[in-house]
């Protein structure tokens, strides 16, 4: 049991790629939880039923794991406060929303979507904020009864102070005041009886005995709807930190576009999870320079979060890669380095399916580290000359590399046989046939015309890492084109 009562939380939505910003927050979790002799604890908020899938969960858990943040509750240890996925839990909010709206703190709303629609529209057109009009709070309660017993579909919304600001200090923000003339009319309880985000997550924060909740700072301008829905129902609100979120070189926000942000990526390019994690704990601290090298236990003392770092997370590569070789260099032994390395070859059945792939292939075994090097390399090398051979001119390469990127983003799943389906309906789609439209893209995973089957290839690569090849191939060929004019 936690000896300090501190008890915090990691709540990741399983609706894509495991994210470094995942890990990001989860670290400064785990530190916290670490510094003050509390409980990291992980749940899942899959309330969003249609983006949410298992997949995504395992992927989460193992990404995490991956990263050394071991919590000691969650869906897969279990633990006294579960369960810890919320479409499991989804029975125990309706309670509490009978409660609020026994209380008058929420009502039922009738609205259609097409009504919604209309008035966000109208929202729009004149200017004004978009937000609930509160049209169904002029009903009684007869008339609710009426609706309800003559079958209309309503969610639940929580009522919003008319008038003043929500006051609150964050840990990271300070003083905040967001006026409640801003703060929407947000739905508790979808027409499907699941309930959103808000709902669900203080409602799991309660009952999980979460103290501080520390997460990205997209959630600051939802603190007044929680505080709210704390004071509604008599509890104790966390304390709350939002943290600043990671950007790219050029402040935008970190996103798979300029960056890869999946943490599968990072591992599959053979990045030390040490390394990482180091990398994202000085985000936190503050240190002097030649103090960065830190593994985790040196980042949980150094940790403080009264006096958290001011710099922005630039999420800047060359860091990354310069701390990643000082951990190779400096804290692996030449065997664990051996070890290491074995480890991360075979992650993913690398090195066995891709042995298994260029066996056929091959007439000595001297050409297997060029035939199927790429499936382990972090740079294939492309150039323009890489795509000088293709048949499709520079144009056409590009719209195949674009299509195929544009269109394994839709993907749900990621194995041979869906890859092998989704290039054949690219191809249907572009009127090529699939044996034009794979050439440009084994280039892209390999440099080479001639290498490893291409789908499994691709399934073998991983969806983080097929990305960024794809990514860089379009650049590559969009200089062709651009040199073309
Ligand atoms: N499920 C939310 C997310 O993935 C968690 C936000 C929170 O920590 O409250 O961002």
């Amino acid at each position: 049991m936690s000896t300090s009562g501190v008890r915090v939380r990691i709540a990741p939505s399983p609706t894509g790629e495991p994210h470094v910003g995942t890990a990001y927050i989860a670290l400064f979790n785990y530190l916290f939880a670490k510094k003050h002799g509390g409980e990291f604890i992980l749940r899942i908020e899959d309330t969003d039923a249609t983006r949410s899938t298992r997949e995504f969960e395992q992927k989460v858990l193992d990404a995490l794991r991956w990263c050394g943040l071991e919590w000691k509750e969650g869906p897969d240890v279990g633990g006294p406060y579960g369960p810890y996925r919320q479409s499991d839990r989804k029975d125990m909010y309706q309670p509490f929303a009978q409660e609020l709206l026994d209380k008058g703190h929420a009502f039922r709303c009738f609205c259609t979507p097409e009504r919604l629609e209309k008035m966000r529209e109208e929202q729009r057109a004149n200017g004004k904020p978009p937000g609930y009009d509160g049209l169904c709070l002029r009903y009684s309660a007869e008339e609710v009864t009426a609706k309800m017993d003559a079958g209309e579909a309503s969610v639940i919304r929580m009522k919003i102070p008319t008038e003043g600001a929500c006051e609150f200090n964050d840990g990271v923000y300070g003083d905040v005041s967001i006026p409640w003339s801003s703060v929407d009319m947000q739905v508790l309880i979808k027409a499907d009886g699941m309930p959103t985000y808000h709902m669900a997550n203080v409602i799991d924060d309660h009952l999980m005995k979460i103290t501080h909740v520390a997460r990205g700072e997209e959630w600051l301008a939802s603190v007044p709807k929680h505080i709210l829905l704390y004071r509604y129902f008599g509890w104790d609100e966390p304390k709350f930190m939002h943290l600043s979120l990671m950007r790219n070189a050029d402040k935008s926000k970190l996103s798979k576009r300029k960056n890869p942000t999946s943490i599968s990526y990072y591992s599959a390019l053979g990045y030390l999870p040490e390394a990482l994690m180091n990398f994202l704990g000085l985000f936190f601290i503050q240190i002097a320079e030649g103090e960065e090298l830190l593994s985790m236990e040196e980042l949980a003392d150094k940790f403080d979060p009264d006096n958290l770092s001011k710099a922005g997370a630039i999420f800047d590569i060359q860091k990354l890669d310069w701390l990643n070789g000082r951990w190779l260099r400096e804290k692996l032994t030449p065997e664990e380095f051996i070890a290491r390395t074995i480890e991360w070859a075979s992650e993913n059945g690398r090195l066995t399916e891709g042995l298994k792939l260029a066996q056929s292939r091959i007439s000595k075994l001297g050409e297997l580290p060029n035939l199927g090097g790429f499936l382990l390399s972090s740079d294939v090398g492309l150039t323009p000359a890489s795509f000088g051979g293709l048949k499709t001119s520079p144009a056409e390469t590009l719209e195949i590399i674009n299509t195929v990127q544009a269109d394994f983003e839709k993907m749900p799943e990621w194995t041979t046989e869906s890859i092998d389906q989704e290039l054949r309906a690219v191809a249907d789609k572009l009127g090529k046939k699939l044996r034009v439209v794979t050439p440009p893209l084994f280039i892209a995973m390999s440099g080479s015309q001639r290498s490893l089957p291409l789908f499994d290839s691709m399934a073998l690569l991983g969806r983080s890492v097929v990305r960024q090849r794809l990514k860089i191939a379009a650049t590559v060929v969009a200089s062709m084109v651009g040199a073309e004019k």
